[in-house]
């Protein structure tokens, strides 16, 4: 059975079903994977005639094995992936590929989908109860939420920065009610995070049980790799290798395409591209990692993240450490690192005219987040060739979700998509709270003694 380690090197191993349940290590460390399972090339080259709930079903199988049975991993994939994964040409070889067609029109529907079965799955075979509790920039908590809605066993409760998300955002979480609770927090996505992590660590809510499915958990990521490996099969020739350019926050998602490459997916380079919050490509250029605090904010407003959570990880791979402070106790390896990633941080104004480019130039459609994954590419191809090689661009959300951004730059206001409609038009409920830590923790145990 496949086990994983935490990045802090100090809690026992373990597997899946139990990485999964706990989220974030004892030792506030990241759990990742011991050594990654591979794919063979004629595995990855049957993807090409494969639908993607089986090539998400034969890429997660490897993680699962002798914790889901076969048949009920591949139901699990069958129901969560029922929606479509466009791939539109931008021109030639280059590709964008949508990832916003799920229930809350964000990329993070792939992972929560999948998440929440397995955890609804675990929880019933052990008639446990746990508490999800989880910080959002705007997309996570609306994708989270929705997954978890109504699965028995789990209370949901979601904290967002109250001025940083936008009114479609905010209604995706706040209009379900049920087991979802949803809180404004007077500060910055940051501040959320930091009280998340704070709760996990805290012995005064030792006694609830948590779990958090923020992207620190194993279980948002590994399905956030299977759609590197849909894109190769769709877009590149048996063994050719792809670009990929992703617009990163907390890097959860570019962790995705790293996890791919580590099972065998052949990957020419990786993008990493950020708005202003530029720690990582700073590090990655002088091997000096300063996080930004505060972050700070921009139109990628999902992206304002001044401490990527998923740098330990990243880190780990390359085979450094680095704690979850962001103090760095072991350099990675980062010319490998550097032959492997690329990374750029997109200005609001190269993000606006990026999506003005591409409307112009290809009549197709960005918000913020995709347009810097666009503006990061064009920065990558100026240092080196694409030669004939197929490219894929991340677009991570629906642009109907940042309707003021992409109409000021194109004219139109985007349709809304009928999924996001509905939760659009139903009544809101939240809690508010200040920035504050000792009035969380009495809101948590005031909302355990309720329940
Ligand atoms: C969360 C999010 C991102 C960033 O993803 P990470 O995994 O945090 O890097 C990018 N775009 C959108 C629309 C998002 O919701």
């Amino acid at each position: 059975m496949l086990l994983f380690r935490s990045t802090n090197g100090q809690s026992p191993a373990v597997n899946l079903r139990e990485a999964l349940l706990l989220g974030l290590a004892p030792d506030r460390g990241l759990y990742f994977p011991d050594t990654f399972p591979k794919l063979t090339p004629e595995e990855i080259a049957a993807f090409a005639r494969l639908p993607y709930h089986e090539i998400a079903f034969r890429v997660l199988s490897k993680f699962t094995e002798g914790i889901i049975p076969r048949d009920v991993l591949a139901a699990m994939c069958h129901a969560a992936y029922n929606f479509p994964v466009p791939l539109e040409i931008i021109h030639v070889r280059v590709f964008l590929m949508r990832l916003d067609q799920g229930p809350t029109a964000s990329f993070k529907d792939f992972a929560a989908q999948m998440m929440a079965r397995m955890f609804g799955r675990f929880l019933k075979e052990d008639n446990r109860q746990v508490t999800i509790l989880t910080a959002t920039s705007g997309d996570t908590g609306a994708a989270v939420a929705h997954a978890f809605h109504k699965i028995p066993g789990v209370r949901v409760i979601v904290l967002f920065p109250a001025a940083e998300v936008s009114e479609s955002q905010r209604k995706l979480m706040t209009t379900l009610k049920d087991n979802v609770r949803t809180v404004a927090i007077d500060g910055k996505f940051d501040d959320c995070q930091a009280m998340v992590k704070r709760a996990f660590a805290d012995p005064a809510l030792a006694h609830i049980p948590l779990s958090s499915a923020n992207s620190i958990n194993i279980g948002r990521l590994l399905p956030q790799s299977v759609y590197y490996f849909y894109a190769a099969s769709r877009v590149a020739q048996a063994g050719e290798p792809v670009v990929f350019s992703i617009p990163s926050g907390n890097f959860g998602d570019m962790m995705g395409a790293v996890v791919a490459r580590e099972m065998g997916l052949p990957v020419k380079k990786i993008i990493a591209s950020v708005n202003d919050n530029d720690a990582f490509p700073k590090f990655l250029a002088t091997g000096h990692y300063e996080k930004i605090s505060p972050s700070r904010n921009s139109l990628s407003n999902a992206m304002n993240v001044g401490h990527p959570s998923n740098l330990a990880r990243l880190v780990a791979v390359y085979g450094g450490q680095m704690d979850e402070t962001g103090k760095i106790n072991k350099l990675p390896d980062l010319a490998a690192m550097r032959r492997d990633i690329f990374s750029t941080s997109i200005s609001d104004e190269c993000t606006v005219a990026g999506v003005r480019e591409v409307w112009n130039n290809f009549q197709l459609l960005l918000e913020p987040h995709g347009s810097v994954a666009w503006q990061g590419f064009q920065d990558w191809t100026a240092v080196e060739p694409l030669g004939n090689s197929p490219a894929v661009i991340i677009e991570t959300a629906n642009p109907a979700k940042f309707p003021g951004e992409v109409e000021k730059v194109v004219g139109w206001a985007p349709d809304v998509p009928a999924n996001m409609q509905a939760s659009l038009q139903l009544p809101e409920s939240f809690d508010r709270l200040g920035a504050d830590y000792e009035k969380f923790r009495a809101y948590l145990l005031q909302q355990h003694t309720a329940a």
